[in-house]
């Protein structure tokens, strides 16, 4: 089973997909951590891509979706993987399908963490605490580019999987335990039939 975790900055992809990894036997791709690793490996393209991250701008599409390629293949991501800050964008949509029905793959749900924009700042705030800083770009100024480049970029793919019929709407203005009891309900009720 593949799934996606779609929602803007601090609506909760991480948190949830670490949750329902476990349980599900999956495994987490979360781009944003594999970059940010890179970016402390004190590499130069890791120098490159922090100052791209910084600003809240997406990196290229072709060296993340090199990324997810070779991560795909891995056997950790046998049973399904959940796809979370991928994709960002249509070309990246478009090359996730590509790749996956290359291996005989699907994408089972798209699930959209549904929430009100106005509590995002306050989700980065408090993740800027909880983290002692160390994302760079969890702060007031640069969370609006990130909110503008997710309205331009990002959300056009919603329509692109509206049509394969995949969007599953998860409603996260609840607690982190009501959401993930919600998409805990669309996954057993997918395992089950
Ligand atoms: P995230 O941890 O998912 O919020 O990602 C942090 C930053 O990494 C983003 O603001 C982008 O600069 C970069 N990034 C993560 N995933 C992608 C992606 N799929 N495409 C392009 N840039 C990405």
């Amino acid at each position: 089973m593949n799934l996606i975790m779609f929602g803007p900055p601090g609506a909760g992809k991480g948190t949830q997909a670490v949750r329902i990894e476990k349980k599900y036997g999956l495994k987490q791709l979360s781009t944003g951590d594999m970059l940010r690793a890179e970016v402390a490996s004190g590499s130069e393209l890791g120098q490159q891509l922090k100052a791209v991250m910084d600003a809240g701008e997406l990196v290229s599409d072709a060296m993340i979706i090199d990324i997810i390629k070779s991560q795909l293949q891995t056997p950790e991501c046998q049973k399904g993987c959940i796809l979370d800050g991928f994709p960002r964008t249509v070309a990246q949509a478009e090359a996730l399908d590509e790749m996956l029905s290359a291996q005989g793959k699907t994408i089972e749900h798209v699930l959209v963490l549904e929430v009100d924009e106005t509590i995002l700042l306050d989700r980065i705030k408090a993740r800027a605490v909880q983290t002692g800083g160390e994302r760079a770009d969890d702060n007031e100024e640069t969370l609006k580019n990130r909110l503008s480049v997710y309205r331009e970029q990002t959300a056009p793919i919603l329509p692109y999987y509206e049509e394969k019929g995949l969007l599953r709407s998860i409603d996260g203005m609840q607690s982190i335990d009501d959401v993930t009891d919600q998409i805990e309900g669309i996954l057993s009720a997918s395992q089950a039939a």
